[in-house]
C-alpha cells in the first residue's frame, strides 16, 4: 500500500461542510460570517503520550479529543481538522482501527478531516483543529477577576491513577483500575460545557497538565491569585475512597491528562452556571476563588492551609 492509497483508504471522505476536504494542495474552509476561526495545534509521541503498543482506536479517538478539548476551553464550535502522520510502516491492522476511533469522534462532534501530511518515521500523531466562535465571544485566559468563583468539570485524577498503575506504582483492585483506564485513554472534550459557557465564563482553560499547574497560567494571564478547596478537589476522583488520601490529593491537584475545564464566573452567574452544566449535561463542582492578591492558596475543607508542593507536568522539567 502506497501513500496515497493510504490517505484514500483510511482518510479521505467526501467534504461536507467545508467546501474542499482531502486531495488538493489545500483544504478551504468556511467558518461563518462574523466569527473567528479558532485554531490549536497538539502532538501525540509514542513513549511520550502514550504507551509503545497503545490500542490504536484508543489512540485515535484521544488524538482528536484532547485537540477539541482546546476548543472547547475557548467555546468554540469544531469545524474541521488536519492530520500529520508518521508511521513506521503502512500496517492495515493499525490504521484500520485508528482511523475508526478517529472519525467516529470527529462525526460526533460534525468536525471534518480536511488534510494532513503522511510520512515514515517514528509513531508521531499531530493534528490541528479548526473552530468557530462568534467575533468577541472566546473565552480566554486573562479574563478572570477577583471575587469570582472557580470551577471545574468532571472528574480529576483518574487518568494519572490509571498510568501510576499500569507503571506498577500503585495497586488498585482490577475494576478500579478498568474504569479508571477509561478516562486515561478516552478523554471527553467538553465541547458542549464550552460552548454553554460563552457569555457567562470570565476566563477559562482545558486541563492537560494538571490542575494546579494549568490554573496557574489562568493566574498569571488574568493577574490575579486563587484560593482552592483542596478537599472539594480530592473528592473529585472518581475511584473516590478507594484510593489513599494522600494520592487521592496528588493525582486530583496535578494528576494530568483530565481533559476537563477550569473556568471562572461572578457569583452572581451561579444559578446560570447551574443551567449550563445542566444544559451540557456535564457535572461541574465549584472549587475555589479568584483573589485579587497573587498567589495559588491550597485549603482544606475547614479553610485550614494544605502544605506541599504539587508540580505539575513539564516536558522539560
Ligand atoms: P502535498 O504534497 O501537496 O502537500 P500530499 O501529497 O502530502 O500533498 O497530500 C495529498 C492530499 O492528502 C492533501 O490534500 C493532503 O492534505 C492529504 N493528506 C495527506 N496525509 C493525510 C492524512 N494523514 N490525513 C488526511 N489527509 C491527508
Ligand atoms: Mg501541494
Amino acid at each position: 500500500m502506497g501513500e496515497f492509497d493510504l490517505i484514500a483508504r483510511f482518510f479521505k471522505r467526501p467534504a461536507q461542510r467545508q467546501p474542499l476536504g482531502v486531495g488538493d494542495d489545500c483544504a478551504l474552509l468556511a467558518p461563518a460570517p462574523g466569527t473567528h476561526l479558532a485554531v490549536s495545534t497538539d502532538m501525540l509521541v509514542e513513549g511520550r503520550h502514550f504507551l509503545p503498543g497503545a490500542d490504536p482506536r484508543r489512540l485515535g479517538h484521544k488524538a482528536l479529543a484532547v485537540n477539541l478539548s482546546d476548543l472547547a476551553a475557548c467555546g468554540a464550535r469544531p469545524l474541521a481538522f488536519t492530520l500529520a502522520l508518521a508511521l513506521p510502516e503502512a500496517d492495515e491492522a493499525w490504521l484500520a482501527p485508528f482511523s475508526e476511533g478517529l472519525l467516529a469522534l470527529a462525526d460526533a462532534h460534525g468536525c471534518e478531516l480536511v488534510g494532513g501530511d503522511t510520512t515514515r518515521g517514528p509513531l508521531n500523531i499531530c493534528l490541528t483543529v479548526f473552530g468557530e466562535v462568534p467575533a468577541g465571544q472566546a473565552l480566554l485566559r486573562s479574563g478572570a477577576r477577583a471575587g469570582d468563583d472557580l470551577y471545574v468539570s468532571g472528574t480529576l485524577g483518574d487518568a494519572r491513577l490509571a498510568l501510576q498503575a499500569l507503571r506498577g506504582e500503585v495497586t488498585v483492585p482490577a475494576p478500579v483500575l478498568a474504569a479508571a483506564r477509561e478516562r486515561l485513554d478516552k478523554p471527553t472534550p467538553r465541547i458542549a460545557l464550552g460552548l454553554a459557557l460563552r457569555g457567562l465564563a470570565t476566563s477559562a482553560i482545558d486541563l492537560s497538565d494538571g490542575l494546579l499547574g494549568d490554573l496557574g497560567h489562568v493566574l498569571h494571564a488574568s493577574g490575579v491569585g486563587a484560593t482552592v478547596d483542596a478537599d472539594a478537589v480530592a473528592n473529585l476522583l472518581a475511584a473516590g475512597t478507594a484510593i489513599a488520601p494522600d494520592l487521592r490529593r496528588a493525582y486530583t491537584l496535578a494528576g494530568g491528562d483530565d481533559y476537563e475545564l477550569a473556568f471562572t464566573a461572578p457569583p452572581a452567574a451561579r444559578e446560570a452556571v447551574r443551567a449550563a452544566a445542566a444544559q451540557a449535561d456535564t457535572r461541574v463542582t465549584r472549587i475555589g476563588q479568584i483573589e485579587a492578591a497573587h498567589g495559588l492558596h491550597l485549603v482544606d475543607a475547614h479553610g485550614q492551609p494544605v502544605p506541599g508542593h504539587f508540580a505539575s507536568f513539564d516536558h522539560f522539567v
